[in-house]
């Protein structure tokens, strides 16, 4: 006996639905890539549980997905070979919204459709996506494994509740078929949908097969009209996209699929895709995007990067991979030498995954510092006449790249300082700051060292919560008034960044909050003398204040570092910084 059910959507999925219909409806085509992108999903999982148990193909190994129309009902069916869904999981998987993010999700729709179609593969909304096309979605699925009587159909006009019931079905996989509205009827063209498929889903690497038309002349006057031959083509490349030379893909190529593996909608500042040979052999394609994520700051969040053996999807997020100050990385890694039933506690311990890591980490490295050298941001300086480096294209394509990086992931880079000591000297020759005697975040420690006056032997640095702040402070007028240039650290993490880092390229790192400032040669000896002559007649002042201040300071000094002001705090050598100091205060420690 088949019988119906009816179900309600969980609270977030009708509100989530409104959303996605109402506000998506300038943008109706990336239904198709959230549905393909589904199916080739669901032949990933297959593919993987079949590793050790091959009889879930049931005699059919053949992993594909089709895209088909009929014009007279108005449907547009996408079906796929893959994993397929049980009744419990139809419910579960489309009835409800797993994903924590969601509700974040919602509270980020601005309205503004551009920006919200942007947003809405970063939280698993994909499914939902047919309702902008479709007034009524049927899915019809059965779980690999299961009995040909335990196939589900799925039903939902989008609003409020589905219905779900028990079907035959002697196909594993999932067809899912769309009523489309009146004015989606633009999708019910093969030319328009193979269009879409290249653009979204070139790189998938799936057979996506269409039915072949050819033009048939209309009889007794009626028009002619693409009539279906029965005979399927496919109509994506199939091969999953870093497979392929280098030089057989576009940049557009790349970027597409940097905006599907990624959910973001623009495209990335940079890419490199690598097939690397040695101890271990694998293929890297690693992209840097041109946008921080929401959950930047999140240190859990999940690394980008997509682990396959072989062609074969394993995991996403494949953290081992990838340095944790690096998490803004998206990519794919497709190795050859790792076990298929590579577990991710396996992966900790890996030899090969820690070569990979060690590999992906150099290459982001040197890809930012190609950016960098690239950067140019006083290219606006050079003036007719002047000898300019012969500019590539590709090079002139990197301008000001670098400068848009370090705003973005500038902090989070710096933890690498404390986190990948192997690599802390290339990390810190990336480092941009502000200064005393520039604006934005363009000084390089080695800018920095060149400007150093005659005599001096420090790289200068004050760390404080503002900009504003830092600029201000009364610990710099000393150095204002020498024109010793003193780098503004601004960033939460640079207190504890820097505590990692003592020196430069030799010259050592010093707070100008901290110590007694030794400005050494810069000082002059008359000056010396007066400071130490200030000194001695200050003496009973001194003496008088730390009674005062009793218990609250460990000592008072006169000092040579104010000009204007009358007193500053500083903190011992060594000592935490007031800054580290209000941090832990904040954290509740
Ligand atoms: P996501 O793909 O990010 O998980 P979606 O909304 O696109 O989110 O899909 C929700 C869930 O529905 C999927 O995680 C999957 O479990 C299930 N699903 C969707 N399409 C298919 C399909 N073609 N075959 C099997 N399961 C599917
Ligand atoms: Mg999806």
């Amino acid at each position: 006996m088949n019988t119906k059910h009816t179900h309600s959507f969980q609270a977030e999925v009708a509100q989530l639905l409104h959303l996605v219909t109402h506000s998506l409806y300038s943008n109706k085509e990336i239904f198709l890539r959230e549905l393909i992108s589904n199916a080739s999903d669901a032949c990933d999982k297959l593919r993987f549980e079949a590793l050790n148990k091959p009889e879930l193909y049931e005699g059919q190994p053949q992993l594909e997905v089709r895209v088909s129309f009929d014009k007279k009902a108005r449907t547009l069916t996408i079906a796929d070979t893959g994993i397929g869904m049980s009744e419990q999981e139809a419910i579960d998987n489309l009835g409800t919204i797993a994903k924590s993010g969601t509700k974040d999700f919602m509270s980020k729709l601005s309205g503004d459709q551009k920006a919200d179609s942007q947003l809405i593969g970063q939280f698993g909304v994909g499914f939902y996506s047919g309702f902008i096309v479709a007034d009524r979605i049927t899915v019809e699925s059965r779980r690999a494994g299961l009995s040909a009587s335990e196939g589900v159909r799925w039903v939902s006009g989008g609003s409020g509740d589905f219905e779900v019931e028990q079907i035959e079905r002697a196909e594993r996989g999932t067809s899912i078929t769309l009523h489309l509205r009146e004015d989606a009827e633009e999708f019910l063209n093969a030319w328009k949908l193979k269009q879409l498929i290249n653009k979204y889903s070139d790189h998938i690497s799936l057979p996506i097969l269409m039915e072949k038309e050819e033009w048939k002349e209309g009889e007794n006057d009626q028009p002619g009209d693409m009539v279906k031959t029965g005979e399927w083509e496919t109509v994506n490349q199939a091969s999953a996209l870093w497979t392929r030379p280098k030089k057989d893909i576009t940049p557009e190529q790349y970027i597409e699929f940097y905006k599907n593996i990624s959910h973001d909608s623009e495209a990335p500042l940079t890419w490199s895709h690598n097939r690397v040979e040695g101890n271990t052999e694998y293929t890297q394609l690693l992209y840097i995007p041109a946008h921080a994520p929401m959950d930047l700051w999140n240190r859990d969040k999940k690394a980008g990067i997509k682990l396959y053996v072989k062609r074969v999807f394993i995991m996403d997020d494949a953290e081992a991979l990838m340095p944790t100050y690096l998490r803004f990385v998206k990519g794919v890694i497709d190795s050859a030498d790792l076990p298929l039933n590579v577990s991710r506690e396996l992966l900790q311990e890996s030899r090969d995954v820690r070569l990979i890591r060690d590999g992906n980490t150099r290459r982001v490295l040197s890809m930012l510092e190609d950016l960098a050298k690239h950067d140019r941001h006083d290219a606006a300086a050079v003036t007719e006449g002047d000898v300019v480096d012969v500019v590539s294209e590709d090079d002139k394509a990197k301008e000001g790249k670098y400068t848009q990086f370090y705003s973005e992931f500038g902090a989070v880079l710096k933890e690498g300082l404390g986190e990948d000591f192997g690599n802390s000297e290339r990390i810190a020759k990336l480092l941009r700051f502000a200064s005393s005697t520039s604006d934005g975040l363009t000084v390089s420690f080695a800018d920095y060292k060149s400007r150093m006056k005659e005599g001096q032997e420090a790289i200068y640095y004050i760390t404080a919560d503002t900009l504003a702040a830092a600029r201000n402070s009364p610990q710099l007028e000393v150095f204002k008034k020498k024109g010793i240039e003193v780098l503004l650290m601004t960033d939460r993490v640079d207190e504890w960044a820097l505590n990692y880092l003592t020196e430069f390229d030799g010259t050592p790192l010093q707070s100008v909050a901290k110590g007694a400032v030794d400005l050494g040669k810069l000082q002059d000896e008359a000056e010396k003398k007066a400071a130490e002559e200030a000194a001695e007649t200050f003496k009973p002042t001194l003496a008088r204040l730390k009674q005062a201040l009793n218990n609250e300071v460990e000592d008072v000094r006169v000092t040579t570092r104010l000009v204007d002001s009358p007193a500053c705090i500083v903190v011992q050598d060594g000592g935490m910084s007031a800054q580290l100091a209000r941090m832990l205060k904040q954290a509740g420690q």
